[in-house]
Formats: structure tokens, C-alpha cells, sequence
């Protein structure tokens, strides 16, 4: 999609989970090959968020739009059938299987899960484009050297990556992130927002979930601030780290 065409466009969305509203009237426009990031602090409503933006829940009220077509009724298949890959804030993978055949077994499942038998019985030629197209996405996102390795015995923030590399290997239109910078260590981050960037640069876009604002900060075209489920603030990362409710609901200050 051309520059500045809405991926995803979302408006007055409610979550509520019996008396408490999770998600309470958020709104907000991802632009083509732009990095959004939703950052709030714990309780605010982030995961909710995400999980209305991929299926996994269903919203009470409000409007989902991706590509221009309304979602916010359907079921977490469509959603990855239009083209929303995304990463989970606890790395899901097979520790036990290698890192290309996290790649190839995720990119076949197209995020659902599964077991690796879901690949055999494919032929031999389509068994063959998977694992090619795997490669490329680790290669492309700089773990073409472990293709080979159990995937458990990478450092996180490789895994985080790997997790970025299965979620491109199904094309996606748009690009979801919950949390990837949590519990990563400072020259992680500093690879994982090298990854980003590059992604970007390619016309890839972008929603980043985070808790931790300064990795946002550095990284992300537009930031939308979320507290007790309700958008407080939305803006250029300077015009966020300047606002004073942003402050006091973010950092307590
Ligand atoms: P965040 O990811 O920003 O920390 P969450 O979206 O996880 O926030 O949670 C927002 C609020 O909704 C919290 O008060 C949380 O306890 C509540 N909540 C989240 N999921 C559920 C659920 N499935 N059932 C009931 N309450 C929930
Ligand atoms: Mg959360």
C-alpha cells in the first residue's frame, strides 16, 4: 500500500469484563509504513487492546478497520487472513525445534497453533517454498546464522526477533507487537529497534504494545498513551514526553 494509506483504523472501541471496562472508547489511524506505538502503564488496557486488534477478543462497542474493511465482528482467522501477523509479550515457540522450523511451521500455520505435523503432508515443492521463504525472513531480520539451532537456546531478545521473522514469513499487511521489548537487556533493545527501523524502511507498518516508553520513544512516527482503558494522549513522541497528564498518569511524577 501506498505512504499514508489507513491500515488500520479504529474508533471508539469498548472492552468491558463484567463490571470493569477494559477498553474504554479508544480511537486511533495507523498509516501505511508507519510505527504506532500504544504505551500505558500496567492495567491500562494494552493487552486488551491487542488482543481486539487481532480477533482473539471481541469488542462491545466501536469500530475496527483494516485496509478499509470492517473487522471488529469477525474471528481472530480473518483477521490473519487480511493480513495481521503478530508477536505474544511471552515468546511462543518450540524451543525444541529449530529456528527455521519455528519459521516454516508458524508461517504455514499463519499464527495459529499447531504441531509440526501440520507441515508434513504438504509436497515436496511447497514443503520446499515454506522453508526457502523462511530463510529469507531470518536472514532479513539478521539470525541467518542460526537457522539451525534449537530455538530455546537463543537469548531472548533473539527469540523476540525470531518471533518478528515467523510473523513476516505470512506477508503480513501489518505488523503487531505486544510488548517486544519486555525483559530485554539494553544491546537487545538497541537490536531489536535496528530490526524495526530496517522494517520500516522497507514500507513495513507497524503497532507496537509496549510498557516501556523509552524504547517507544526513540523508535516509533506516533505514540497514543493509555490509561484505565481511555486514550489520554496521542502525538509525536516529543509532543508525549512533554505532556503533563502523560507524566502523571505514566510515571507518577
Ligand atoms: P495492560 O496490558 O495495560 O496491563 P490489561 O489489558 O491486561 O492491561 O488489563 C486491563 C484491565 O482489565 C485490568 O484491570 C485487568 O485486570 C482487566 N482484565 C484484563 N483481562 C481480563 C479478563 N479476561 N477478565 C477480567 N478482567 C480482565
Ligand atoms: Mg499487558
Amino acid at each position: 500500500p501506498a505512504a499514508g494509506t489507513s491500515i488500520l483504523k479504529v474508533e471508539g472501541l469498548v472492552k468491558r469484563f463484567g463490571g470493569l471496562t477494559a477498553v474504554n472508547g479508544v480511537g486511533f489511524n495507523l498509516t501505511a509504513g508507519h510505527i504506532l506505538g500504544v504505551i500505558g502503564p500496567n492495567g491500562a488496557g494494552k493487552s486488551t487492546l491487542f488482543n481486539l486488534l487481532t480477533g482473539v477478543l471481541t469488542p462491545n462497542e466501536g469500530v475496527i478497520e483494516l485496509s478499509g474493511e470492517r473487522m471488529d465482528r469477525r474471528p481472530q482467522a480473518a483477521f490473519a487472513k487480511l493480513g495481521v501477523a503478530r508477536t505474544f509479550q511471552h515468546v511462543m515457540l518450540r524451543g525444541d525445534m529449530s529456528v527455521l522450523e519455528n519459521v516454516a511451521v508458524g508461517a504455514h500455520l499463519r499464527g495459529r497453533r499447531g504441531a509440526f505435523s501440520a507441515i508434513l503432508g504438504l509436497d515436496r515443492e511447497e514443503e520446499a517454498a515454506i522453508f526457502a521463504n523462511a530463510r529469507r525472513q531470518l536472514e532479513r531480520v539478521g539470525l541467518g546464522e542460526y537457522l539451525h539451532m534449537p530455538a530455546g537456546s537463543l537469548a531472548l531478545g533473539q527469540q523476540r526477533i525470531l518471533e518478528i521473522a515467523r510473523a513476516l514469513a505470512a506477508d503480513p499487511v501489518v505488523l503487531l507487537l505486544d510488548e517486544p521489548a519486555a525483559g530485554l537487556r539494553y544491546h537487545e533493545k538497541q537490536k531489536l529497534d535496528e530490526v524495526l527501523r530496517q522494517l520500516r524502511e522497507e514500507g513495513m507498518t507497524i503497532l507496537i504494545v509496549e510498557h516501556d516508553m523509552e524504547f517507544v520513544m526513540n523508535l516509533v512516527d506516533r505514540l497514543v498513551v493509555v490509561d484505565f482503558g481511555q486514550k489520554i494522549a496521542e502525538g509525536l513522541p516529543e509532543e508525549i514526553q512533554e505532556n503533563s497528564r502523560v507524566q502523571q498518569a505514566y510515571l507518577g511524577v
